[in-house]
């Protein structure tokens, strides 16, 4: 929480990606402070596409990143999970134009980075701390940010379907609170829509093994569902996935109401379009003004920074 982080040993997936229905294998690799997370096209020479906010380019069913015209779709699920683990560095090389799909959630991802380990360097972590609430509103869908302590998020959903209504969540994210109550939430769509967006050259991918299937009436995957407030819960990763792209970790309380990738990519333009929004900040320089361990941050059992790292930035 106090200084940027890698991970110890390369670790790799491979997988189907939900959308383009391409075989995709995914290489996870240790990077030096200040690189963020970026991705490694293998197939075009290693033609890298950080991710960041600056490079969005469709945001509709899935978020997708591009870089003078190379593509990398579906970043949203392994970017939350980055994000929520608070790993700040990392290469991914990837063989194919989009991330694998796995099971439809986090969980894989978050066994892949625990196998990994995480390796601590003494660059302090630069937190971005709002200082002005920011709202973004469209249709009905409404999307803001506010000032916090810690990074919070409330979500709530609603679709028309009789296991899913209306579902809301709120919880400060933290690496346990995440892989026990986000990260095994799966992707999900409703059986009547799968025709059209098939014809909209989407989910060519997609299987009960990669996420939830709803019929007017039930679940189909034989397994049923991993949390009642599933749909929910997903919502809350695909969120934390878009935010990521600001590249560095929030300090506020996300607030997303019927929101989708539009909408949480929307507000991420609007916040990085107005330095005035918000602060850099060390955990160090918080600590001096509050004078107490933050929420959450308390109980959170920080690694011991590596005594030397040799060719890294300091402070
Ligand atoms: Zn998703």
């Amino acid at each position: 929480m106090r200084f940027e982080t890698t991970i110890q040993r390369p670790v790799e997936a491979e997988g189907i990606g939900l959308h383009h229905g391409v075989k995709v294998r995914i290489r996870i690799l240790p990077a030096p402070p200040m690189t963020g997370i970026v991705f490694l096209r293998t197939d075009l020479d290693r033609f890298p596409i950080p991710a960041s906010w600056r490079y969005v380019a469709r945001v509709s069913y899935a978020t997708s990143l591009m870089r003078q015209g190379v593509l990398i779709s579906t970043t949203e699920h392994l970017l939350s999970v980055f994000y929520s683990m608070g790993i700040d560095n990392a290469y991914i090389e990837i063989d194919n134009l989009e991330v694998p799909i796995l099971d439809g959630s986090g969980d894989p991802f978050v066994k892949l980075l625990r196998e990994a380990g995480v390796r601590t360097y003494r660059r302090r972590k630069r937190y971005y701390r709002i200082r002005r609430e920011v709202t973004v509103e469209q249709k009905g869908k409404r999307i803001s940010i506010q000032p916090a302590a810690s990074f919070f998020l409330t979500c709530n959903i609603f679709f028309d379907h009789p296991l899913v209504g209306e579902q809301s969540l709120d919880l400060e994210v933290t690496p346990e609170n995440y892989a026990t109550e986000i990260s095994p939430a799966r992707t999900f769509g409703f059986s009547w829509e799968l025709d059209a967006l098939r014809n909209m050259g989407l989910i060519r991918g997609a299987s009960l093994d990669g996420g939830v299937c709803f019929d007017r009436t039930t679940v189909m995957n034989p397994g049923g569902l991993r949390f009642p407030d599933e749909p929910c819960r997903h919502k809350a990763l695909d969120l934390i996935g878009d935010l990521a792209l600001i590249g560095k970790p929030l300090l506020g309380h996300v607030v997303a109401e019927r929101a989708g990738h539009a909408m949480h990519t929307a507000l991420v333009a609007r916040i990085m379009s107005d330095p005035s929004l918000y602060e850099m900040i060390t955990y160090d320089q918080l600590m001096e003004r509050s004078g107490t361990p933050l929420n959450g941050w308390a109980t959170y059992a920080e690694p011991k920074p590596e005594p030397a790292v040799i060719g890294t930035a300091g402070d």
